[in-house]
This record gives C-alpha cells, sequence and structure tokens, in this order.
C-alpha cells in the first residue's frame, strides 16, 4: 500500500498506518489546541485517539485470525481516518466461513465492551460508565468506544460487517450471485441514509457512503464474475497464438512484436526450451534504461506460475490474483501452449455475457488488485476486500 508505513507486526501480520491518519492525529491535536490550549488535554485527545484505532487494529487481528482458521492469509492491516482494513487473500465461497470471519470483529468489540464496562462497574459503580468527558475518562469512554463500534459494524451496510454477515445468510437459500446482489442494494440504500445523516452531522459519512456504495458494486462484479468462469478450464480462455523470440533477440524485436501485432506478452525461447517471459512492463521498463538494442532476456521474467490448460478457470484467476502476476503460463508436459492473462480472461466473459443477451461486464484492468482481500473499517465500518475485476473500484474486502 503506498502512502503507508508499517509499525507493527502482530500474529505474522504487517500492520501499517496510511499517511492520511497521521494528517487526523494532527489535526485533532491542532483542534484542541484551538479551543484549550493545554498541553496535557491535547496530549490525552492525541492518547484517546490512538486507543481507539488500537482497539480497530484488534477488530481487523480478530478478523484476518479467523480466517486463518480456514487457511486464508491476511497480506496487511492498514488503518485509515475512516477505519481499518485487512487485506485479505480471498473471501471464502463457503457462506458459513464468511459468516464466522465477518462477525468475529464485531463479537471482539462486544466482549471488550462488556469485560471494560464490568471493571469500570467493580471499581467505581454503575454510576462510573457515565462519560461527562471522553478524554479525561479513558476507561469509561473505550466501553462505549467499542459498544459503538459493534453496533456500526452490524449495520447491513455490505460490504461491512454487518452486510456480510447478511449475504452469507442470504447465501445458503439464494446461492452467491443473487444474495450479493440483495445485499449490495440493501447496502446502497444504507449508503444514502449514511450519505443523508453525513451532510448534516460528520463528514466522516460521506466517505463511508462512498466506500459502501462502490465496495458493494464491485462484490457485485466479483460474484458474477466468478460465477461466470466456474465450470470453464483455463483452455477456453487462454492466449494460444503467440510469436517467440530467441532467447539473443534485442528489445526492439519485442517492441515491434507489440506494437504491429499488439502482442503484450513475448516468449523468450532458447535451445532448451523457454528460457523467459517478456511481459508489455518489461518491454517498457526495459526501453527506458537500455533502449532498442538491450538485450530482452535481461529485463524477461525467468519465472511465472504454470497451470496446465485443463486447470478450473475460477482457479487460475484466483492464482492470478494471490500471486500479482501479469500472466500465467499455460503447459503440458513441459511444453508451452500459451498464456492466460487478466484480459484473455475479461475478453472470455464478454463474449459469455453477449452470449446471454446481457451488456458486457466491466472489463478486467490490469491492476494488481485481482485476488481478494479483506479489509474493515474500524471506528466506523468494517468490511471485507473482495478481489473484483473492476476499473473504476478495486476490489477490496473490508472487514
Ligand atoms: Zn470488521
Amino acid at each position: 500500500m503506498k502512502w503507508s508505513l508499517q509499525v507493527a507486526r502482530l500474529a505474522g501480520i504487517p500492520i501499517r498506518v496510511h499517511a492520511s491518519f497521521l494528517l487526523l492525529l494532527a489535526w485533532v491535536a491542532y483542534a484542541h489546541y484551538r479551543r484549550d490550549p493545554d498541553l496535557r488535554g491535547v496530549g490525552l485527545a492525541v492518547l484517546f485517539l490512538c486507543l481507539v484505532f488500537a482497539v480497530v487494529v484488534l477488530h481487523e487481528l480478530s478478523h484476518a485470525l479467523t480466517a486463518r482458521a480456514y487457511g486464508i492469509r491476511t497480506r496487511e492491516i492498514t488503518l485509515w481516518p475512516i477505519g481499518g482494513i485487512s487485506h485479505l487473500e480471498r473471501m471464502p465461497e463457503q457462506p458459513a466461513q464468511e459468516f464466522w470471519i465477518a462477525v468475529a470483529g464485531p463479537l471482539l468489540n462486544v466482549a471488550l465492551a462488556l469485560l471494560l464496562g464490568a471493571l469500570v462497574v467493580a471499581t467505581r459503580g454503575a454510576e462510573g460508565l457515565v462519560v461527562a468527558d471522553f478524554e479525561h475518562d479513558l476507561l469509561a469512554s473505550l466501553v462505549w468506544v467499542n459498544a459503538a463500534l459493534a453496533v456500526f459494524n452490524l449495520l447491513p451496510a455490505f460490504p461491512m460487517d454487518g452486510g456480510r454477515i447478511l449475504r452469507a445468510l442470504l447465501s445458503m437459500a439464494l446461492g452467491r450471485v443473487a444474495a450479493t446482489q440483495v445485499a449490495a442494494g440493501v447496502g446502497r440504500a444504507m449508503a444514502i441514509l449514511f450519505a443523508l445523516i453525513g451532510l448534516a452531522v460528520n463528514p466522516f459519512l460521506l466517505l463511508i457512503a462512498l466506500f459502501v456504495w462502490l465496495g458493494g458494486s464491485a462484490e457485485v462484479s466479483h460474484a458474477e464474475l466468478r460465477a461466470a468462469l466456474s465450470g470453464h478450464p483455463v483452455a477456453h480462455a487462454m492466449t494460444r497464438a503467440l510469436a517467440t523470440l530467441p532467447a539473443d533477440a534485442p528489445l526492439g524485436q519485442a517492441a515491434r512484436l507489440l506494437v504491429h501485432r499488439g502482442q503484450r506478452i513475448v516468449p523468450l525461447l532458447g535451445p532448451a526450451g523457454l528460457e523467459g517471459v517478456l511481459c508489455e512492463r518489461d518491454l517498457l521498463r526495459g526501453l527506458a534504461r537500455g533502449g532498442l538494442e538491450a538485450p530482452a532476456k535481461q529485463f524477461a521474467r525467468r519465472r511465472l506460475p504454470a497451470v496446465s490448460p485443463r486447470t478450473p478457470l475460477l482457479e487460475a484467476f484466483e492464482l492470478l490474483g494471490r500471486r500479482r502476476a501479469p500472466c500465467l503460463l499455460v503447459e503440458e508436459e513441459g511444453r508451452l501452449l500459451g498464456v492466460l492473462t487478466r484480459e484473455g480472461i475479461g475478453h472470455f466473459v464478454s463474449v459469455l455475457s453477449a452470449l446471454r443477451g446481457e451488456p458486457p461486464p466491466l472489463e478486467l484492468g490490469n491492476q494488481d488488485a485481482l485476488g481478494g482481500g479483506h479489509e474493515g473499517f474500524g471506528p466506523s465500518p468494517a468490511s471485507a476486500e473482495g478481489a473484483g475485476p473492476d476499473r473504476r473500484a478495486p476490489p477490496v474486502t473490508r472487514l
């Protein structure tokens, strides 16, 4: 994640803070100082915000560790001013697993609220829970912060936690695609509500409304895409007729293939077989550094993930996202038959949609975002980054 700084590593998961979060800290300190130039108060206000975000980290970790129990890795947890995001490698297809991953975050907040609440009542009695000033009564404040986080995250604003719980439950009866469409519809209604309240009360809600609206649309295209790909083998979407170049060819020859034939991936063959694969990005980098005469092999990739033409297309699509590879090699008995690219998958899905009389789906972009993650908003929303092939809204699973 650009513009973010790793501040810790918990349970093997990097915890990163986005630069805009530091701006929020600075803004809180400044706003507090303008109101009351007492430095101790300013320090307490900043400390309170940091504690809130520590709770958000715990919320995200609880999603991430539940996902880990189902064999799903979390690439990182990032803190943004509007919450935390756990970047899960993918969302599980099984509704029960999605349910437990989504519910784990709010459940942790409920548990923390009860635990801290009991501590306050035990030491100060029930009236200890009444908070007059958030910054000067940190423990009791955290009880309410956790309660608010639990309630907010459980709102059915897909792809926030509550929306994911709704989708998981609906999936059991309706199937994944229909459940996602219904959950996203409910989510859009919630987004409109957030936006209206945001205009009147808190501009942060406008950002959350935008996230819910775009995130829901990306999730719908992702679910539709997965449904379209399932049941097909890689052979149906792979690119076969690729021109190859000798391993000692200069970059200029690869550039000609790109310009005249639109070929964005060039295998380099030597006496022993495949010696490297030059992708468009490598070619452009090579041209900028070494010009047309530079050896293509110097900028080629030696290793790319390989699949068989019989590999399920959906599995290969997930591999592309997980490995962040520009393409997959399609091989049989050590022989290169072709490549599988996002572009090729996009064309295949467009043809399928046209045959069904549906409008063409959004093109699969070249971003590395494909693959799915699970992100969660903390202080406000939490959702999961679902890997969606959508140029407009990079798919993100947030919880
Ligand atoms: Zn969450």
